[in-house]
């Protein structure tokens, strides 16, 4: 048992835990768990905690379906939403392993990152990465089913009293503090009810921890105020829908950040140009994964601060990465801009390390910032500074992931085949349905 697993277990202990959630993701990034009673831990360190796993979504065939659960020490965190009185609880994340092999899962998306994050290491890299997550806080109805009401008439930056949601974030806040995250800032976003908090960067496999945590905390706190939070991305139209900027950089192994370079007009190192260059490259097979569901597109239209077009730029919020402004090198950094909410972080993290390491190694050229409002050009305009358009559904984002190699094996041959038969057939689903705005526009006029 190593020092921090024994940690872990004096802290069970003292805080006189009774259960454990041992957490994992499905590729889907649905946070699964098993419950154990806290005295298994140190079985869970030393043996692991089997379980089923032809019950989770994309996991495994029936006839391999045994899996083991390793909890990642590091991991261990009280859930404040639990009242002590009756026992508390504490979840670890886990590492998936397969029984037959005793190898890591190559279905487990933590596995998916933590190969890309192998591959930054062996180019001499760490990664570190930020997430800066928006949701909606909606009441709930008379059932406690959510609704699309907001009670609050906010906009960006608003303070009280407009934001009358605001007690419901500041508890969000401090059960996000008591699971040892470092809210960095919160406010109320552009649209009403809409809400973003913004947690310090990490490295880049706690970032992915950290969001699939996040989005349990924020949902269980919520409900407690009766109130539903979601992270669906565009719950209301022709108003902003949410995203979840993620920030990356590289460090190289003595601690420097490799994308700053202080003599580059936008302060972007040649590494970091490369890695750009690839995230373009790649963006549209990395949308299938960073924007995974059918309401991921209706977010991803011009005139919502959302991207759908495949440049970068140092200020406007059109562009599909922003080269943010540093205080300190240590900040260099670049913004993906369209990953959302909906996405499971493991997946789409990986997909942009791959797509960025995958710019270095060929050293791609990066091409000029566009600095104009991208909404406001018209197609001409577009086609001359070879500007790209994003995918406009799920069914063109998954035939981009196909069509993609490098995107393809960055999630692997377990997780992709998968993943694309999966939202294929979400696709399909979606084509064949007849909405609520066809019936509203057709029925009495045909
Ligand atoms: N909500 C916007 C989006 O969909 C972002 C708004 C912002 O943070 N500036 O990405
Ligand atoms: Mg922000
Ligand atoms: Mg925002
Ligand atoms: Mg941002």
């Amino acid at each position: 048992i190593s020092a921090a697993e024994q940690a872990v277990l004096d802290e069970i202990e003292e805080q006189e835990v009774d259960f454990l959630r041992l957490q994992f993701t499905d590729i889907l990034g649905t946070v699964k768990n098993v419950a154990v009673p806290a005295r298994q831990a140190e079985k869970a360190f030393t043996e692991g905690i089997y379980f089923d796993g032809s019950s989770i979504e994309g996991f495994v065939r029936i006839q391999e379906s045994d899996m083991r659960l390793v909890p990642d020490p590091d991991t261990f965190a009280i859930l404040p939403w639990r009242n002590c009185e009756d026992g508390c609880s504490a979840r670890m994340i886990c590492d998936v392993y397969d029984t037959s092999t005793d190898e890591p899962f190559e279905g487990d998306p933590r596995r998916v990152l933590k190969r890309a994050l192998e591959r930054a290491a062996e180019m001499g890299y760490t990664v570190n990465a930020a997430p800066e997550p928006e949701f909606f806080l909606f009441e709930e109805d008379e059932d406690g089913r959510a609704t699309t009401e907001t009670n609050d008439a906010g906009g960006y930056f608003d303070l009280a009293p407009k934001d009358l949601a605001s007690d419901v974030r500041r508890d969000i806040i401090y059960g996000l503090e008591e699971m040892g995250f470092e809210v960095e800032a919160s406010h109320h976003e552009v649209a009403e009810g809409q809400h973003e908090i913004n947690f310090t960067y990490d490295d880049a496999l706690s970032t992915a921890d950290n969001v699939a945590t996040f989005r349990t905390v924020v949902r269980a706190i919520a409900a407690e105020h009766e109130y539903h939070a979601t992270f669906m991305p565009k719950p209301i139209p022709k108003i902003n829908g949410s995203g979840m900027h993620t920030h990356i950089s590289l460090f190289t192994d003595d601690g420097e950040n490799a994308f700053h370079d202080e003599s580059d007009e936008f302060d972007l190192s040649e590494t970091a140009r490369s890695f750009l260059a690839g995230v373009l490259e790649h963006a549209p097979a990395i949308t299938a994964v960073a924007n995974p569901t059918v309401n991921s597109y209706k977010r991803l239209v011009p005139g919502y601060e959302a991207p759908v077009y495949v440049a970068w730029s140092d200020r406007n919020r059109s562009s599909l990465i922003r080269k943010p402004a540093a205080r300190v090198p240590a900040a260099s950094r670049i913004e993906l801009r369209s990953p959302d909410p909906s996405c499971n972080p493991y997946l789409a993290i990986a997909v942009m390390i791959h797509a960025g390491l995958e710019g270095i190694e060929n050293d791609l050229e990066c091409p000029d910032p566009v600095r104009e409002n991208i909404y406001e050009f018209d197609e001409e305009t577009r086609e001359e500074y070879g500007i790209e358009t994003l995918p406009s559904n799920l069914g063109d984002a998954v035939d981009a992931l196909e069509a993609d190699d490098v995107i393809y094996e960055a999630l692997g041959d377990h997780v992709a085949p998968k993943f694309v038969e999966a939202k294929r057939q979400e696709f399909e689903e979606y084509l064949v349905d007849v909405s609520q705005w066809e019936l509203d526009r057709y029925l009495e006029t045909f």
